[in-house]
């Protein structure tokens, strides 16, 4: 198939004040530089305090998997906070500028015993037991006297993502504000919901599954877009979607989200979390099949979990997992518009396309 070349604004409609231009042709440019990486594929490196056998070169774990006996996952304190977790300050005001204390927590959930692994590599019931670590910490964290706020799961592999430390690792960060991204989420999709009476996530599930689109030119006659059903899918199960946004930021950037309306990650079944599992190692794979050695971030948005009662119906949790293809220049800085080179259908025929080993 050829895809022609697309120079346009789409907006967001989750977050519509958030748009990004599409603009195909620049994608001719030459190919930047500090976004190749050469991947660290080593099992075990002697001077990682992640990898086995340097255990005390961390502080003791907050959580354990197993137990007893060699870990699997493993999770501990962030020595290099960007939260403290002693509460000093109360909230202060000085004329225009406010603060608050930064009192919350951070720690690192190391993914995996193995040094230079992926996710696309790992077992299934190794990611499974990943995802439910991160459902566990949340759920502790809310119940820490003090209310932190919002806990922000998130993942950075390789430098371009912000990683610092090569061995594989998650993050958990609870703070003392909810974060603007999830702000505006949810207070787009509480205007969505009150405008409509529905869940603009379960809108937009809906809609992948289900529309189908052409567009003519009024003047020729000719066929000018065309949407079918499930161009937008790239992985589904029972119960979670993958979905390319049709105003996706980053050229690979795909959502994961439960088909059952739910805000909160932490009411996730045992059963959801399997699938959620298998659906982000198939868009793993997709992605190393296509980018080779992929840098990413993902962040797991639920909602605020003492807020819950308040956007029980408007929002729905997911995962964003972003892809760093490209450093954002100045001009996507200082206007906010994303600019992304590569058409997201095209993305999504391309990661859709490849055929993956059948599963054990
Ligand atoms: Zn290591
Ligand atoms: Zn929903
Ligand atoms: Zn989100």
């Amino acid at each position: 198939m050829s895809w022609s070349t697309i120079r346009e604004i789409r907006v967001n409609p989750i977050i519509p004040a958030e748009s990004v231009l599409i603009a195909t042709a620049r994608a001719d440019r030459p190919a930047e530089s500090e976004t190749q990486w050469q991947l660290d594929q080593r099992s075990m490196v002697p001077a990682c305090p992640f990898c086995p056998g340097n255990e005390h070169q961390t502080p003791p774990p907050i959580l354990q998997r197993p137990e007893h006996g060699p870990w699997s996952i493993r999770s501990v304190r962030n020595l290099y906070p960007v939260f403290g977790d002693e509460r000093s300050l109360p909230e202060l005001r000085l004329g225009m500028h406010r603060i608050i204390d930064g009192y919350g927590h951070h720690e690192v959930i190391i993914d995996h015993p193995n040094h230079g692994i992926q996710i696309a590599e790992m077992g299934r019931d190794h990611l499974e037991l990943l995802f439910t670590v991160y459902q566990q910490r949340m759920v502790d964290l809310y119940r820490v006297p003090g209310k932190h706020r919002y806990v922000l799961v998130f993942k950075n592999f390789g430098p371009a993502s912000g990683g610092s430390i090569a061995h594989t690792h998650s993050q958990i960060i609870a703070m003392p504000v909810i974060p603007a991204n999830v702000d505006m989420e949810l207070a787009a999709s509480r205007s969505h919901l009150r405008a409509t009476g529905n869940c603009i996530f379960c809108a937009l599930i809906d809609e992948d599954l289900r529309y189908d689109a052409t567009l003519f030119d009024r003047q020729t006659g000719e066929q000018r877009r065309s949407i079918a059903v499930s161009d937008y899918v790239i992985e589904a199960n029972d119960s979670c979607v993958a979905i390319k946004p049709f105003a996706s930021r980053y050229p690979w950037e795909i959502h994961v989200l439960p088909r059952r309306h739910d805000h909160d990650y932490r009411n996730s079944s045992p059963v959801e979390i399997g699938d959620l599992a298998q659906v982000v190692q198939r868009v793993m794979q997709r992605l190393a099949a296509v980018l080779g050695v992929v840098q990413y971030n993902f962040f797991l948005h639920s909602a605020p979990g003492h807020e819950g009662g308040h956007w029980a119906r408007s929002f729905h949790w997911h995962l964003e997992i972003c892809p760093r293809t490209a450093v954002p220049n100045g001009f996507e800085l200082g206007s906010g518009l994303a600019i992304n080179t590569l058409s997201p259908e095209q993305a999504a025929a391309t990661l859709r396309a490849i055929t993956l080993r059948p599963e054990p």
